[in-house]
């Protein structure tokens, strides 16, 4: 049998199809997965080659082909055997050194698209000046996967460019909607929503009118390796557009919030594989609408990844949103540059800002056909963009959680992101790729560090745990309401001290919690007499609660923690309420920028470079 079969294969065939599947670099889910030792590799399947003595011809099972590749080396061919039998049956033959899956190997994947030598942010090797190295390490990314159209990201900016010649086979196409026909063919309240919807101008066309979207999606996916451009970090991919920034790079909260509900509601309802929103805009005061609007969105499944801002500050004590959100769903990025330094405009923040990207003098599309240099943490968000794109290509199945974990837990630590971000690091989109590829249990994200009060937290207001404020301005304690003597009535009192007109923002996480809390949570705020001045049961549908205060007057304030059924105690005698739900939380607390937040629009987070100069602008957007 293995004897006719030998007789009847063709090898130079064999070794054609072989070749030609090492060579289908742009379409990297052809190649087998095989499972060995504890990873998931990219391997031909139903081939092995063993390391042995002697020819194997006479030892194989009948449909097996050997082959000799050399001295002491055979290939053999057997169809639909796992790797254990494949172990078991070589441990079994004599003379038989080890075998191994046919790993797949490809050459280094670098796109052929002429001005992907000016992408320092995929490859640095210093050719415009600056730090070699210090990019997100794309090429070696894609030496696993360069994307899949099956993958969806929602570029929610100024529109984009659908028709960029770029751009154009990257555009998502809403399979339930027929273009142009004025009906909503797939009631999901839109009409005609081919690539997305325009909420600035509520119409069917996100037509880019800025600029800034359009360079944001190139960064995202523009086609690579099409011989025409730039490329993505995503080569392909399927970009959504939804625009609610006007022509002046501006917008409103509820076009926003449409828009990400949108996007929500597409992967919810019409299961579109949306597995992140890009938003590189900020600067609006804190809406808790759009944070419930955000959160929704990560009940979903989708990422939202953020700019951190660009005002150049210590964004955990100037807040900006939506990057200082501190929901599970969002990923804060601020921007290297080709020097692994912090530019002079990016927002960083060792609670707020989660890891770096590229985002000074980036080379990508605009509309027209175009190509610009732009800066901007608008800039670096989009390199994580694309980097989840090919996270949850690498692995389809891979959660939100563990996209997110893949991407936060294997940034490379910088020296000038030491304490400004929670990683301290710069994006690695090959290690997160591998990460997500090959390994079993999804690795966790690092979280801001946790304060563990060491006796139960006094029930009173005499007796308040005081909240020392140290380098930042956050501060997250753990703790447990019904560790008290005071049992079902345990009360957990925290002191603090504001400023005149200083909000604090208080979140307690007990539901949300990765193995969720039993604690059903009530957050009330009192003033030093012990009256209460604000308080909430429930926020952004869950039941943990949430509380914002501005204080009126410089003084203490105090934070209770009780379970529901325990909402009416007094906050200066202990034990006076009644028996309510009890459980472990998380309490995070974020003081305001003393003053309060400057009432500013929300804007664009990216600005175009001086033309033609290639040089790093370093301030704020222009106004124009
Ligand atoms: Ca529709
Ligand atoms: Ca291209």
């Amino acid at each position: 049998m293995t004897r006719s079969l030998r007789t009847a294969r063709r090898p130079a065939a064999d070794h054609r199809l072989g070749v030609e599947g090492l060579e289908r670099r742009s379409c990297p889910a052809a190649l087998g997965l095989v499972a060995w030792e504890g990873a998931t590799v990219p391997a031909r399947a139903d081939t092995w080659i063993a390391r042995s003595e002697r020819p194997l011809a006479a030892m194989a099972e009948a449909g097996w082909r050997t082959e000799r590749l050399g001295t002491g080396l055979e290939l053999i061919v057997a169809p639909g055997v796992s790797p254990a039998a494949m172990r078991a049956w070589a441990a079994g033959i004599e003379g038989v050194a080890g075998i191994e899956p046919d790993f797949a190997i490809r050459p280094t994947a670098v796109p052929n698209d002429p001005s992907f030598r000016e992408q320092w942010g995929l490859r640095n090797t210093g050719q415009s000046g600056g730090t070699g190295g210090g990019d997100i390490a794309a090429v070696a990314a894609w030496d696993v996967t360069t994307g899949s159209r099956s993958v969806v990201v929602a570029v929610i900016d100024s529109g984009f460019d659908y028709t960029h010649p770029d751009l154009a086979a990257n555009v998502w196409r809403n399979p339930g909607e027929v273009p142009g026909d004025g009906i909503d063919n797939d009631a999901n309240g839109f009409v005609d929503d081919v690539h997305g919807w325009d909420f600035a101008n509520d119409d069917a066309d996100p037509m880019d009118g800025d600029g800034h979207g359009t360079h944001v999606a190139g960064t995202i996916g523009a086609v690579g390796d099409n011989g025409v451009g730039v490329t993505g970090v995503a080569w392909q991919v399927s970009i959504m557009g939804l625009k609610f920034l006007d022509a002046e790079g501006s917008g409103y909260t509820s076009d926003a919030i449409a828009a990400i509900s949108y996007a929500t509601r597409m992967r919810r309802e019409f299961g579109v594989n949306v597995v992140a929103t890009n938003n590189s805009w900020g600067g609006g005061d804190r809406s808790l609408a759009l944070r419930a609007a955000i959160a929704d969105g990560g009940a979903a499944g989708i990422l939202f990844v953020t700019a951190a801002g660009n005002d150049g500050v210590n964004g955990d004590r100037r807040a900006n949103y939506p990057a200082n959100e501190d929901l599970d769903a969002v990923i804060t990025v601020t921007a290297t540059n080709r020097s692994n330094r912090l530019p002079s405009f990016a927002t960083y923040g060792q609670v707020h800002v989660d890891l770096a990207a590229p985002g000074a003098a980036i080379r990508s599309t605009i509309p027209g056909g175009g190509y610009a240099t732009y800066s901007g943490t608008s800039m670096a968000a989009p390199h994580v963009t694309g980097t989840i794109a090919l996270v949850a290509a690498a692995n389809p199945a891979a959660s939100a959680t563990a996209i997110r974990g893949a991407i936060l837990s294997t940034t490379r630590p910088l020296a000038a992101l030491a304490g400004k971000t929670v990683t301290g690091g710069l994006l690695d989109a090959a290690a997160a790729v591998r990460a997500i590829q090959g390994s079993a249990t999804p690795p966790t994200p690092p979280t801001t560090p946790v304060v563990r009060p060491s006796h139960d937290v006094g029930d009173t207001v005499a007796k308040a745990y005081a909240v020392a404020r140290q380098e930042s301005t956050a501060v997250r304690l753990a703790a447990r309401v019904g560790d008290g003597s005071h049992g079902l009535r345990d009360v957990d009192l925290y002191r603090i001290k504001l400023a005149a007109g200083q909000s604090v923002t208080i979140d307690v996480d007990a539901r949300s919690l990765a193995g969720p809390s039993t604690l059903d949570s009530v957050l009330r705020l009192f003033n030093a007499a012990g009256k209460q001045l604000a308080s909430n049961g429930d926020a952004a549908g869950s039941a943990d609660s949430l509380l914002v205060f501005t204080a009126p007057i410089a003084g203490t304030y105090y934070v209770g923690v009780s379970g529901a059924g325990n909402e009416a105690y007094a906050a200066k005698r202990a034990g006076s309420g009644r028996a309510g739900s009890t459980g472990v939380y998380e309490i995070t607390l974020t003081f305001g920028r003393v003053g309060g937040l400057a009432a500013t629009g929300i804007h664009a987070l990216g600005f175009p470079d001086e033309a033609g100069t290639g040089v790093q602008s370093v301030g704020r957007r222009p106004k124009r």
